[in-house]
């Protein structure tokens, strides 16, 4: 089967085609500023070149239809026609306490993801758009959503309500959902199965590290605690995100610059994390990085915080799950960055485990970092989103 998963924002949507007997891309490529003046495709075949053309896209519809054209195009393309086009995978961002599972779409599941658009607002109707698109141009394709809180309904309630009135869960369903449930997922089963293990009889602690970071304790193959909230502000400090503040500061600074909330939660959102704690370098790490080697302080500092405040998720989820057997590394800054996981580990010593320099200095591929009898296995397991969501299309519409 090949299927066209598709991860649709705003004004971008991100495409790959994999063939599920091989789980190769084969082909890959993103449509950016739709809606917007100076919209353009980028698509690249499997090993080929990457193009990108400027075309009119109005719409997401017409973001669709240039992907279709791309990927059956006689030169660029890996298929014949749309015929070869087997299924196609939506990430879907918010799935509220309706989904806990992947689902075949049909127009009941469209409503109840409509009915989660109040929680991410940013989010699922951009989504919603990518599903409306190709059922227009491909009406007979099988369409699966799958979400990215989904793996984090197993959590029990005294992990997801925050200590508020209890009528904000009841009326508004205020809680926590957690997100980057695909990756924890995937990420996690990758480890047990590296490991030779089921994971089923594992504790394990999922760190995605990426431009937004989340960390997971997968207890016994189910999401127990998560790091991420109501929405994805919550938990670890990432690029741009602050994690965890007090909620007071947002009156608090409101106030003395004269903004409102709204403002003050958009700079949480978008100018906090590393990049505002490092006053304005960078939200990449790697240029944190070079910031910190010429004694830039600020740069240090965020450094330090960040990786701080991941070791005191890992060591709160070892707490919550009784124990821990692995901590897997995943994501942009978990897959490459060796110097973050050695001052991430630094902290976790103490569980009679430590990595070994040399194997750590290896980048975006699968490793175990501790020694075979330590009593935490600490591992990288890069992620593959895509593919999971592909597995998961397929799992269902087969
Ligand atoms: P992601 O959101 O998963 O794409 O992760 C983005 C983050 O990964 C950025 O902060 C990058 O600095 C970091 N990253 C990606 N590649 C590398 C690398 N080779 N070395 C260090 N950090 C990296």
């Amino acid at each position: 089967m090949n299927v066209l998963v598709i991860n649709c924002g705003s004004s971008s949507l991100k495409y790959q085609l994999i063939s599920s007997e091989t789980e190769k891309v084969l082909a890959k490529g993103l449509c950016e500023r739709i809606g917007i003046d100076g919209s353009a495709i980028t698509h690249q075949p499997e090993g080929g070149e990457k193009v990108t053309t400027q075309v009119p896209m109005p719409d997401h519809t017409a973001a669709v239809k240039y992907v279709i054209e791309k990927l059956t195009d006689p030169e660029v393309g890996v298929v014949k026609s749309l015929d070869e086009i087997d299924a196609v995978g939506h990430r879907i961002v918010h799935g509220g306490e309706k989904f806990n599972t992947s689902v075949v779409i049909n127009d009941e599941v469209i409503k109840a993801i409509e009915e989660c658009n109040d929680l991410a607002p940013l989010h699922n109707p951009a989504n919603l758009i990518g599903i409306n698109a190709c059922k227009k141009l491909m009406p007979n394709v099988p369409m699966v959503a799958v979400f990215d809180t989904a793996f984090h309904q197993t959590m029990p309630k005294k992990a997801f309500l925050y200590g508020l009135p209890y009528e904000y869960y009841e009326k508004y369903k205020v809680r926590r959902y957690g997100f980057h449930g695909t990756s924890h997922d995937f990420v996690s089963a990758r480890a047990a199965e590296i490991l030779g293990k089921k994971r089923e009889d594992l504790k394990i602690i999922v760190c995605h590290l990426g431009n937004g970071a989340s960390v997971t304790a997968v207890d016994h193959g189910r999401s127990i605690d998560t790091s991420m909230g109501l929405t994805p502000l919550e938990g670890l400090i990432m690029g741009t995100r602050s994690g965890d503040i007090d909620p007071a500061i947002i009156s608090f600074i409101a106030d003395k610059e004269n903004i409102s909330a709204d403002d003050m939660i958009n700079i949480c959102n978008k100018k906090s994390g590393v990049l505002g704690l490092s006053g304005g370098i960078s939200s990449d790490f790697r240029d944190l990085a070079s910031a910190a080697e010429s004694n830039d302080q600020k740069a240090i500092d965020a450094l330090d915080t960040y990786a701080y405040r991941v070791a005191k998720y890992i060591g709160s989820y070892a707490m919550a799950m009784k124990g821990v057997d692995v901590i897997a590394f995943t994501a942009g800054i978990g897959e490459n960055n060796c110097q973050m996981r050695a001052a991430i580990c630094d902290y976790v010593t103490w569980l009679g485990t430590s990595i070994d320099p040399e194997k750590n200095a290896i980048r975006g591929e699968e490793v175990i970092l501790s020694k075979p009898d330590d009593k935490v296995a600490i591992m990288v397991v890069p992620t593959n989103e895509e593919l999971a969501i592909a597995r998961e299309t397929v799992r269902l519409v087969k």
